[in-house]
């Protein structure tokens, strides 16, 4: 059993195959110096200084010796040769195997600009990006931050915590297009306004500036901020490259069945990197996020073992600004009603209803530990395809969890 990428799908699939009672050798290959950890804590804890790398590693040190599993660090795929089911690194060595995982993850989207690869310039995707950019914030330090997404606005808040000064600037007309709806992309911009980060909305940076570092960016309308760091912090892209270099199908990641299974029956794909086909939704869909590879990396080994589960789970993501929590279970985008219930004047639930009347998704915004247990609830709704009625929803005297009873009575 090979798997490439040892990120968090990778380190969670090469456990789960011993787990599962896979007794012959698994090689776990990844670029990376470090054993597999969880990405979260990069824009979080271990920006601050609350977390250190031995936090948020996946399993202690021993646990691959303990488990035989072979982990290559700072080892690169180069080739897959399907014919003879074996894949070679980039420094020639040639590895069998039975059953191939793709786990390659996702990189971070660069900006083609001038300056944009001045020193003082990052992005924001594993220990090591983090550890500098944790270096260059503090008092008196000015930061712009390329991107009002999920990134960028979390490393906002942590670095207006640490003192540093920050600009957001976002190319859309307002923050997390994608992600959030708008009553919770509201109640986050005025939360990072209220710190003191200066929001430009609408805005691209067409130049970075500086000669030996950078020293600020110019913008669209001419205007310049002045500032020590960037980062950019724009999306990623999926790391498609050698699944399609070996004819694998990909389009917006590498496709595979429910099953996590590509066209080739002895290669899967799971995590950033695969576009896979939702029972619950319809369609292909690919996702970003840390729940998508707890998942989906378990599943996978699973089923290269022979298992046929499916990735049918509702996605959930959460991130942590300030105070402010959010939290998003489902996929908002293919509702096309939303029905707000106000859990206490500073919490509300969203839920994202279908043109039939059936809930797709479930999102919240509030203090720390406040929406949890009712977006909980949610998501078990939409993994039973319910379709709740709007006002009962809407009503928090009722009980979610009677009402997901009676509706699936
Ligand atoms: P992201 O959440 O997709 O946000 C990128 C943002 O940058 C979007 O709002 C995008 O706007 C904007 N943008 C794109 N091009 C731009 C430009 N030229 N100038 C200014 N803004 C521009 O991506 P991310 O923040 O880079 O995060 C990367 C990945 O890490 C994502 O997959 C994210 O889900 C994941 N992550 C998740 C969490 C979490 O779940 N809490 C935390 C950190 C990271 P448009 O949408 O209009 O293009």
């Amino acid at each position: 059993m090979v798997i490439v990428g040892a990120g968090h799908t990778g380190g969670r699939a090469a456990h789960a195959l011993r787990a599962a009672g896979w007794k012959g050798p698994i090689v776990l290959i990844g670029t990376e110096p470090h054993a597999p950890y969880e990405r979260p804590p990069l824009s979080k804890g271990m920006l601050t200084g609350e977390k250190a790398l031995g936090d948020v590693t996946l399993y202690d040190e021993d646990a691959w010796s303990r488990e035989g599993i072979a982990h290559r660090a700072g080892a690169t795929v180069g080739t897959i040769r399907r014919g003879a089911r074996e894949v070679v690194l980039t420094d020639g060595t040639v590895i069998p195997y039975e059953r191939l995982l793709l786990a390659t993850g996702a990189e971070p989207r660069r900006l083609a600009i001038p300056g944009a690869g001045l020193p003082g310039v990052s992005v924001m995707r594993d220990i090591a990006d983090s550890e500098a950019l944790r270096a260059r914030l503090g008092k008196g330090k000015r930061l712009v931050v390329i991107g009002g997404g999920f990134i960028g606005l979390e490393v906002a808040s942590n670095a207006v915590s640490l003192g540093t000064e920050v600009t957001v600037v976002e190319a859309g007309p307002r923050l997390m297009t994608r992600a959030v709806p708008a009553p919770i992309e509201e109640r986050l911009r005025a939360r990072h306004i209220a710190a003191g980060v200066d929001v430009r909305l609408g805005r691209q940076v067409v130049a970075i500036l500086g000669t030996d570092d950078v020293t600020g960016v110019r913008l669209d309308d001419r205007s310049e901020i002045a500032c020590d760091t960037v980062l950019v912090a724009i999306g990623v892209v999926p790391r498609t490259g050698l699944a399609a270099a070996a004819g694998l199908g990909v389009d917006n990641g590498i496709v595979v069945d429910a099953e996590l299974r590509t066209e080739d029956p002895n290669i899967f794909a799971a995590g950033d990197v695969c576009s896979f086909a939702h029972d619950l939704f319809g369609g292909h869909v690919r996702l970003e996020s840390w729940k998508n590879a707890e998942d989906q990396g378990p599943i996978a080994a699973r089923n290269m073992l022979g298992a046929a589960e499916t990735a049918s789970m509702a996605p959930w993501m959460w991130s942590d600004q300030y105070d402010v929590t959010i939290q998003i279970a489902g996929l908002p985008d293919r509702g096309s009603r939303i029905v707000a219930r106000q859990l206490d004047p500073d919490s509300v639930i969203l839920f994202h209803l279908a043109d039939d009347g059936r809930l797709v998704a479930a999102s919240g915004v509030g203090p720390n530990g406040s929406i949890g247990r009712a977006v909980r609830l949610g998501q078990m709704m939409i993994e039973r395809s319910l379709y709740p009625d709007p006002r009962l929803l809407a009503d928090p005297a009722v009980n979610l969890k009677t009402l997901m009873r009676e509706q699936a009575a």
